[in-house]
């Protein structure tokens, strides 16, 4: 009798386990479902208002025939063009996700001069800021690091985008580097709205918004991402905000 109930209690512990598997998968399926969704709403509208935006700058284009409407036509070539930008930011985040969760990405370190590095990134950029918006840029030390370099140009995207994006026209941003004797710095700062103190533990969340980006487009994407990559990279980001003074985000990344 002993001998039976060993076997039935081993039985019932086996059941157990296998319930709390089936409980596990349930879970992560129920979690991938409602990303899913997620994912869905938040593309359909972030696409919609862009689309729509280029959909009537277009026809308005199609409308101004005359000469005298140059100023408009270009005002609306403008308008279509930032938004491209926009959706196409938008797209990336998306795929970088893809690739992140299917562990397609990884870190591949390579000898390069960061200087040159930014001061091309400083001039892509430039299409992407507002009207007499500048970005600065400064460096410290030897300009030879061991970085990935496709990680890093799409970390310094994500967070110079941010910087333009989350300020008004005119305000300037700096993008800062220095070398150290075992670790590179690169810090963002702008002169923007600035990140409510409540909000700051959240910003690296999937698809948190703080609650001061009222009509500014995004997906709250961005800077999970970022994150992502810096851990990749086995590196440390930190970021410290003042509401309405601006944001400063400091990354810290080994040089191999
Ligand atoms: P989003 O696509 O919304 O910009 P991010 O993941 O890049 O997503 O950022 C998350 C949130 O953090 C943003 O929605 C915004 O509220 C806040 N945020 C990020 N960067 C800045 C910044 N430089 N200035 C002010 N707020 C920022």
């Amino acid at each position: 009798v002993q001998q039976r109930t060993r076997e039935l209690a081993h039985a019932l512990e086996e059941i157990e386990q296998s319930k709390q598997e089936v409980m596990r998968a349930l879970e992560k399926e129920r979690q991938l479902n409602d990303m899913k969704t997620k994912f869905v709403t938040i593309a359909s509208h972030e696409f919609r208002t862009p689309l729509a935006t280029i959909l009537s700058s277009a026809s308005l284009i199609g409308r101004y025939t005359h000469a005298e409407e140059d100023e408009k036509r270009q005002k609306h070539v403008q308008r279509i063009k930032s938004t491209v930008t926009n959706l196409t930011e938008i797209l990336n985040d998306f795929l970088s996700l893809g690739k992140l969760e299917e562990g397609q990405i990884r870190n591949v370190p390579i000898v390069f001069p960061v200087t040159d590095f930014c001061k091309e990134l400083v001039d892509e950029l430039k299409s992407v800021c507002k009207e007499n918006q500048q970005i600065i840029y400064t460096h410290e030390g030897d300009s030879e690091v061991c970085i990935d370099r496709h990680l890093l140009k799409n970390v310094l995207i994500n967070l110079l985008s941010n910087a333009s994006k989350y300020s008004d026209a005119g305000k300037q941003i700096f993008l800062r580097s220095s070398k150290k004797e075992k670790t590179v710095r690169f810090e963002v700062q702008d002169q923007g709205i600035g990140i409510p103190e409540q909000d700051q533990a959240y910003v690296f969340d999937r698809f948190f918004r703080a609650h001061n980006s009222g009509t500014i487009q995004g997906t709250g994407l961005g800077l999970n991402i970022v994150k992502k990559y810096i851990q990749l990279m086995q590196g440390e980001i930190q970021l410290t905000s003042q509401l309405n003074q601006g944001t400063t985000v400091s990354l810290d990344l080994p040089n191999c």
